[in-house]
């Protein structure tokens, strides 16, 4: 194979630690031609409701928006699995010509009457944007005759990157926020944003809030439940996990609700831990809280050490890339291979902002490639460059790794295995451990550049 080149307007968005000054542009729109990796504004607020499992979600627009993100998160429900069905008002010519508000109306109204749902969220996307329907018009009506709450999500897939399509999840989020009653939520109880219950993941971190002695309001969006996150403005700290998605949302009820916010990760042993005494430390008038959490972590942590390192042993010096939606979750990864023995080569983000990629290059050893927006040639030439063993990313990544020869470990939303807290530490490194050290990989020579 002959060597890969770069866009010349994507050089700005490539920096290797250690070489020129760092100067990462990031931030904006994908550039034309480029095939990024990056989804469009509509994925963005469906990946971000599509767990709230009592909740009608419907998709106006074309099927082919639907369908690119039906039952697109491993998101579990404890009840209704409501989020899992893919519902649409698959606009065709006719109502790209007339309009496709009665449409939409017909099958809001038909989707309540079958399902029942406690509210339901009604996602634009790029044709709704460019006929201009009122969907406004439409919700207000449908919500009168039907008495649930009807939202509308602002995210005509066009109209900027996947953030903004986060940033219209939390603006449908809080017009829910603060119809319910919150008057029964305790004084040391929290909210946790932006963790999506992937493989049951709110459930084992509940878990340790719950050994600690702390109530949890609501999870945004994991196992979600409209009336959960209509009383989430009693909780009196918001504990943000995937900052990129929910940050906007946590100062949203700063604002308006007083509540503070800290921000956490729960993937990797030295985060999830932070994570837990972060909280107990805003509770610190209650020193049982932290007494708890200690005595907890130190039991987490002891039972999964010993295979962690036998596992460190013989994954010591391996190479490992990571390209992921949000840049914290690298922050977490970066620690969690290096705990595990291994050197990042590569770290890239489709999300990132300028401060995530400053932290990324004080992080990374001199030689890490770090990328903002990459498209697939970008990450196979640094793949094969940097001679990586592992790649982490999602769903659009997998293939690369695969044709390039190398293991591949999945840490998005499509995956079912747990990767968060002290027992996704071990989960995710036996997961790095089989697809590295895997017999396969003598079937599929790796690639190299001449
Ligand atoms: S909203 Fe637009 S960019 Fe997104 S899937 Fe639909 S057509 Fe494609």
């Amino acid at each position: 194979m002959t060597a890969i080149h770069i866009l010349k307007d994507r050089e700005n968005q490539i920096h290797e630690t250690g070489k020129a000054p760092f100067n990462m542009a990031c931030d904006k729109h994908s550039l034309s031609g480029s095939v990024s990796q990056r989804a469009c504004v509509f994925c963005g607020s469906r990946v971000v409701l599509y767990p709230i499992a009592d909740a009608v979600h419907l998709v106006h627009g074309p099927i082919g928006c639907a369908a690119y993100t039906w039952d697109i998160r491993g998101a579990l429900s404890s009840g209704p699995e409501l989020h899992r069905l893919s519902f649409s008002t698959d606009l065709r010519e006719k109502d790209v010509i007339f309009g496709g508000e009665e449409k939409l109306y017909r099958t809001l109204t038909a989707l309540i009457d079958t399902y029942s749902p406690k509210a339901a969220f009604v996602y634009s996307t790029c044709i709704v944007g460019i006929i201009g329907d009122d969907v406004e018009a439409v919700l207000r009506r449908v919500q009168k005759e039907k008495n649930i709450p009807v939202l509308a999500v602002h995210s005509e897939g066009f109209k900027g990157t996947k953030k903004d399509g986060y940033r219209a999840a939390c603006e449908a989020l809080f017009k829910l926020i603060g119809k319910g009653d919150a008057s029964a939520v305790g004084k040391y109880a929290i909210n946790i944003l932006g963790e999506f219950n992937i493989g049951g993941e709110a459930w084992i971190i509940k878990n340790y809030y719950r050994k600690m002695g702390i109530d949890v309001v609501s999870v945004m969006t994991g196992d979600g439940r409209v009336e959960e996150v209509m009383k989430s403005h009693g909780a009196k700290l918001n504990v943000v996990q995937c900052s990129g998605s929910m940050t906007h949302l946590a100062k949203m009820m700063e604002e308006k609700y007083g509540i503070p916010y800290i921000r956490v990760s729960y993937f990797g042993i030295e985060d999830m831990s932070k994570a837990l005494y972060d909280v107990a430390e805003f509770f610190s008038d209650n020193s049982h809280i932290l007494e708890k959490t200690k005595t907890m972590v130190k039991e987490e942590v002891e039972a999964v050490y010993p295979e962690l390192l036998s596992i460190r042993k013989a994954l010591s010096g391996k190479k490992g890339a990571i390209y992921v939606g949000g840049a914290f979750k690298a922050f977490s990864l970066i620690k969690a291979l290096k705990m595990i023995g291994m050197d990042v080569v590569l770290v890239g983000s489709q999300t990132g902002s300028e401060e995530d990629y400053a932290i990324l290059k004080d992080m990374c050893d001199d030689g890490t490639v770090i990328v903002d927006d990459a498209n697939p040639l970008e990450l196979s030439k640094y793949i094969i460059e940097k001679k990586a063993d592992l790649f982490i990313g999602g769903v659009k990544e997998r293939p690369i790794a695969y044709k390039m020869g190398i293991g591949f470990c999945d840490h998005n939303h499509e995956r079912k295995t747990p990767l968060a807290g002290y027992e996704g530490m071990l989960n995710f490194a036996r997961e790095v451990y089989y697809t590295v050290t895997s017999p396969v990989w003598q079937f599929a020579p790796r690639n190299v550049v001449n």
